[in-house]
């Protein structure tokens, strides 16, 4: 034991505890570095076996304790409120605790709905009586309710709202929100459609998945073309005798609509090209000499023969990696925008936005200067990098710069002055 019980301060806590249960006082304490320090002291192996339980209970509160501190933290470092449409802070938060910029903005909004318009909740959670997560189930559900709705939820569904599970908890949260704003279930609606979005999801074995996530009138309007395809193709093939299932048809319709929009001319350029899936192989590999992985952008490494055999069609675009192309690449002065040939080099080297974590495809990215051309920066692969919008705009605006390094790292000095370093992005890293 590392400290002595003081006898003058154990409490009686009314639950059938062990006559004489010596850290009682301990797990009684509320959250806090006192307490804190206290438990780190507290060797579990020590413990019997209901003490045991009550230490995992004590920590559990702690780290509502930590989650209401770090909200707090949040706030500070990111503001109460974003300073401008952009909202950079978000980007530092990213960086510095090396989450992507979706996760970061997620994080900060909900800080700030907690410390700014939720103090229930925030103090429920400072005293370690409900966790983190059932905080964040209260922001999610009176997003679309304003302060005094959102208070009035509070007053009904946090007291107690440690004895329930999230989901018991979210269940009691909706019960609360209808009964403040009864066409809720509208305003949700509205709200989700807004939000619609579709997602790219690498998945092993050189397999990925792409969810749409929309209104459910449009889903099904969607699979049923899908499925109409998928079934006459499957008759016309022979059915199940041809040993392709009707799951598999229905990917295939799928990709066969892509592919018909591929080849549309109409179809909206990117860089002065039109939209293309990008495979990079070495050359050897190419040539069946070697056997390294390929890269195929935006997903990651896949095998070489499968890269070969897609190589031979004609759809995709083929970038055989070249360690010396960097002669016929720098262009001086004479030029601002980068002519197509740099751009492809620039889209096949960097891959991604240059910032730090970003992964926005270079594809859908600006080549921007990193010495400025005004003042004398080169049109040059090694004064160029692919920077998505968003990015662009915060290095513009945003009182972010880039440093480019012989070796290709570019450092990042951020608004608050920390420098993030994003190393260069090897061509057969996923
Ligand atoms: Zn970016």
């Amino acid at each position: 034991m590392l400290f002595a019980m003081p006898a003058a301060e154990v409490v009686d806590d009314g639950v059938d505890a062990p006559a004489g249960s010596l850290f009682s006082w301990v797990f009684e304490l509320p959250p806090g570095p006192e307490a804190m320090s206290l438990l780190c002291s507290i060797d579990a192996a020590s413990l019997d076996d209901f003490d045991r339980v009550r230490l995992v209970q004590a920590w559990e509160r702690q780290h509502a304790w930590l989650s209401a501190r770090q909200q707090e933290a949040l706030v500070a470092a990111a503001g109460p409120k974003p300073a401008n449409g952009d909202d950079w802070a978000v980007e530092e938060v990213a960086a510095a605790i090396k989450i992507s910029g979706r996760a970061a903005r997620g994080r900060v909004e909900a800080a700030r709905v907690i410390v700014g318009s939720l103090p229930a909740t925030r103090e429920a959670l400072e005293f370690g009586e409900v966790s983190l997560r059932h905080a964040l189930a209260v922001v999610d559900e009176v997003a679309l309710l304003d302060d005094d709705q959102a208070r009035e939820v509070e007053s009904r569904v946090v007291p107690g709202a440690g004895n329930r599970t999230v989901g018991g908890f979210r269940r009691k949260l909706r019960r609360a929100v209808a009964m403040v704003q009864p066409d809720i279930a509208l305003a949700r609606h509205r709200s989700a459609v807004a939000e619609r979005d579709v997602r790219f999801i690498p998945l092993d074995d050189g397999m990925a998945a792409v969810q749409a996530t929309m209104a459910a009138v449009d889903a099904r309007a969607l699979f049923d073309v899908i499925d109409t395809l998928a079934r006459a193709r499957h008759a016309a093939e022979g059915g199940r005798r041809s040993g392709v299932g009707i799951g598999a048809r229905r990917v295939d319709a799928l990709v066969c609509l892509a592919h018909a929009a591929l080849a549309d001319r109409s179809l909206p350029k990117s860089h002065g090209r039109r939209v293309e899936v990008q495979i990079v192989i070495d050359a050897a590999s190419l040539f069946g000499l070697a056997d390294h992985p390929a890269q195929l952008d935006g997903y990651g490494p896949i095998p070489a023969q499968v890269a070969r055999e897609l190589a031979a069609g004609a759809r995709w675009r083929r970038l055989v990696t070249d360690p010396v192309t960097g002669y016929l690449l720098d262009f001086g002065r004479t030029t601002y925008r980068p002519p197509k040939r740099l751009t492809d080099y620039l889209i096949a080297r960097d891959r991604v936005c240059a910032m730090v974590g970003c992964t926005k495809p270079a594809v859908r990215c600006d080549a921007d200067h990193g010495v400025p051309y005004q003042r004398g920066g080169r049109t040059c692969a090694a004064n160029l990098l692919m920077l998505c919008r968003r990015h662009h705009r915060m290095k513009t605006h945003g009182r972010w710069k880039p440093r480019l390094e012989p070796d290709g790292t570019i450092v990042w000095v951020s608004a608050a002055g920390h420098e993030y370093r994003q190393r260069p992005r090897s061509q057969l890293d996923p």
